[in-house]
């Protein structure tokens, strides 16, 4: 232990450094604070003798560096060391391995010193506070196994000590009440009538006046202090939701905004049961506004709590739709009841076209979703004609009021003639069809890239597989340029020899009209990584013998190994595969349809018996068979939607006319299926030819 202890500790080493400052005038310094990696379990691993040779190494190494770059070292007990040096802008990682620490005997199993770097500002300032920086350098690298060496960031320092001043603030303030909720009406554009209201907390802060939630949220929520302020802001909504029931005013509902970290520290759906209970509201007057991003993170898994809210009876709002990085994600979450997008958002992507092309995209989307839409941010008649005209009714915005203290309100709303109950109406004309929605040519190439994710259109006929469109996100994700003619070749070998694969899932898409086909993709990219894609495809429509698809891709972080996840899929295909095949081999007809009563499969037996052809027939109902009589058809269909909507079965004697023109008794039976899992709803039958039976 010789070097160590020959070391100067903090103040002698202080007092070197303020030398070296002094006659260096015209020379700037460094001040660098040096540790070792995870040296306590070095410690374990290797016992105190070991722990005590790297620390006298590194001592002689950072010894006889100071002596050659006219510095000097310090030890400061533990695994503490510490330079003052000349500093010349160097590179911190040049600096690091100039150190030669890093191939240094002593260093085993990855238990290399780390250096946080001060480079001194200010000749004046002192050595405690050069210090202090250069430990914020290293702690900002603490725990990394592949960062050793990191210089003090004076912009991040502030904007750290800044954030804890607005913390501690934030909580003196909410201690003070100085937070309350203003409410901003949502109004029916036709009629400008008041049908409820979103809460948005406000900050009355005793010394700067009203501070804005986009100035402290994102902060609060950084630290995961966003929570005790939502729950005081939801309490105070209830509190005065219930102030006016007890009044005998029958209240708007009011939306509250619940954030990603919410989700995070607390059972919400819990917790929204007990302050509804506390003040005994009814649910529906309390919405619960969620944004898309927050939808859309599966690692929040919100699933089973919105399904639990939304079975009390509460409103789900999806929040901010339209700005997420892929919102066709968000169509896959059927959790929500209204759909909440803001024009602002949209308009400022800065793209050639207005946000109102964007906005009809949404709405379509809506409409496809059949939920009813609001649309925040609306400020200007302008806007409000345009919306109209694509079929937008609610809106939030400055043009009908901006947010407001809870009595101007509660004033406005007492006024009959100023609110509107009629529940929210899904507006535009009807529901919209997935095809119509999904449509080639109905989007802008701004649309596409900005609201629907990473997606192509692909055109398949009998032998090829073609890119008919695609948007620059989806090229992103494959990292290929396609162009027309080349779109095969690159799809089919960038895909890496999934070519059969993607085949597959077309046929699969083809087969289920509705749900169309989703699966998991593993290929190379061309940067030769390993990337994993969720691929959803539908099928949209047939012409001239062509196909056209519709698919998106969505990345996926791996939580298994390849090798895990190709085992896994492998045995899926399997056995699907396997269940394809044992069905083709029963003796009897045996069909599935979907929860539209449309063929999803029949197999050999079924094809055979009443010559019918596959291709034909997948994806149609009964209303499609040639075969059966016009009001025959009707009767059936009526019949197949009854079973599968009261999950009941049917069973019947009946002479059936086969391919072979003969007419055959025939046991029919069928029942109607209901997978409380996935929630999908079908039909499984089969017919039992009974002639030879009779006969005997
Ligand atoms: P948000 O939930 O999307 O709320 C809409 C924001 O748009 C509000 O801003 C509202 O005042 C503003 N706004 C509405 N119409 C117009 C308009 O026509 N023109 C303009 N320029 N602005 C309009 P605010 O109140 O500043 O809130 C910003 C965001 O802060 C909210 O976005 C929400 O995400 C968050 N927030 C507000 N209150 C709470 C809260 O209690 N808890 C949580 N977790 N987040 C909140
Ligand atoms: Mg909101
Ligand atoms: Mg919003």
């Amino acid at each position: 232990m010789d070097t160590v202890a020959s070391l100067p500790n903090y103040e002698a080493f202080c007092v070197a450094a303020e030398r070296l400052l002094k006659d260096g005038k015209d020379r700037s310094f460094a001040f660098a604070a040096i540790d070792i990696d995870f040296f306590k379990l070095f410690n374990e691993l290797h016992g105190r003798e070991a722990g005590d040779e790297v620390i006298e190494a590194t001592a002689r190494l950072l010894e006889k560096f100071a002596k050659d770059h006219g510095g000097v070292a310090g030890y400061f007990g533990s695994d503490d060391f510490a330079l003052f040096l000349p500093w010349d802008n160097a590179d911190p990682h040049v600096f690091y391995d100039s150190l030669s620490m890093s191939d240094e005997e002593a260093y085993r199993d990855g238990f290399f010193p780390s250096v946080g770097i001060y480079p001194v500002a200010d000749p004046s300032e002192s050595p405690d506070v050069m210090y202090d920086r250069a430990r914020i350098a290293l702690n900002s690298i603490r725990g990394s196994f592949t960062e050793h060496v990191a210089v003090y960031d004076a912009v991040a320092h502030d904007r750290m000590r800044q954030e804890l001043r607005l913390l501690l603030d934030a909580r003196r303030g909410l201690r003070n009440g100085e937070f309350l909720f203003y409410l901003q009406p949502k109004c029916d554009m036709n009629s400008g009538k008041i049908i409820g209201a979103e809460a948005l907390v406000r900050w009355q802060h005793a010394g700067r006046g009203m501070v804005s939630p986009g100035e402290f949220i994102p902060v609060l929520e950084r630290h995961n202090f966003i929570t005790v302020l939502d729950r005081s802001v939801w309490d105070a909504v209830c509190k005065w939701q219930r102030s006016l029931l007890d009044e005998g005013f029958e209240p708007l509902p009011v939306s509250v905004n619940v954030s990603r970290i919410d989700f995070l520290s607390m059972d919400i759906a819990e917790h929204f049961l007990a302050l509804t209970d506390k003040y005994k509201l009814p649910h529906e007057l309390i919405e619960i506004e969620i944004t898309e991003s927050a939808f859309v993170d599966s690692t929040l898994a919100l699933d089973e709590t919105i399904k639990r809210l939304r079975e009390a009876g509460f409103r789900i709002l999806m929040d901010d739709f339209g700005t997420g990085y892929s919102s066709l994600n968000a169509l896959r979450y059927l959790g929500f009841d209204i759909l909440k997008s803001d024009i602002r958002f949209l308009d400022k992507r800065g793209q050639s076209r207005t946000g109102m092309d964007l906005m009809e995209s949404v709405h379509n989307m809506a409409r496809l979703l059949n939920v009813p839409m609001i649309v925040e941010g609306v400020e200007t008649a302008d806007q409000v004609e345009n919306l109209l005209s694509i079929g937008c009714s609610y809106a939030q915005g400055y043009y009908f009021h901006k947010p407001m203290p809870v009595e101007v309100y509660t004033q406005m709303i007492k006024n009959p003639y100023n609110i509107d109950r009629a529940p929210l109406s899904q507006g535009g004309e009807g529901q919209m069809k997935l095809n119509e929605f999904l449509d080639a040519n109905m989007y802008s190439d701004e649309t596409l890239n900005s609201i629907l994710g990473a997606v192509a259109f692909i055109e398949s006929d009998s032998n090829i597989v073609r890119i008919a469109r695609s948007n620059d996100r989806f090229e992103k994700l494959i990292r290929t340029e396609f162009s027309e003619d080349d779109g095969l070749e690159y799809f089919i070998s960038d895909l890496s020899n999934h070519a059969a694969e993607l085949k597959r899932m077309l046929s699969i898409a083809e087969m289920n009209l509705v749900d169309g086909c989703s699966d998991l993709l593993i290929m190379k990219n061309r940067d030769g990584d390993t990337v994993r894609l969720h691929i959803r495809i539908f099928m949209l429509n047939e012409r001239d013998g062509k196909k056209m698809f519709f698919l998106h891709a969505e990345k996926i972080e791996p939580k298994w190994s390849d090798e895990d996840l190709w085992r896994e899929l492998q045995d899926t295909q399997a056995r699907l595969s396997f269940l394809r095949a044992a069905l083709n081999r029963l003796p009897n007809p045996i069909f599935l349809k979907d929860g539209e009563a449309r063929f999803l499969f029949f197999n050999d037996q079924y094809a055979k018996v009443f010559g019918m052809r596959r291709s034909d027939y997948i994806g149609k109902t009964v209303l499609d068979l040639e075969y059966l009589p016009r009001d025959d058809r009707e009767r059936f269909q009526k019949e197949d939607e009854e079973l599968i909507r009261k999950e009941s079965e049917l069973s019947y004697e009946s002479e059936f006319l086969f391919s072979d023109d003969a007419s055959h008794l025939a046991l029919y039976w069928s029942t109607g299926v209901h997978d409380k899992k996935t929630d999908r709803r079908g039909l499984i039958g089969e017919i039992v030819d009974i002639t030879r039976r009779e006969q005997k």
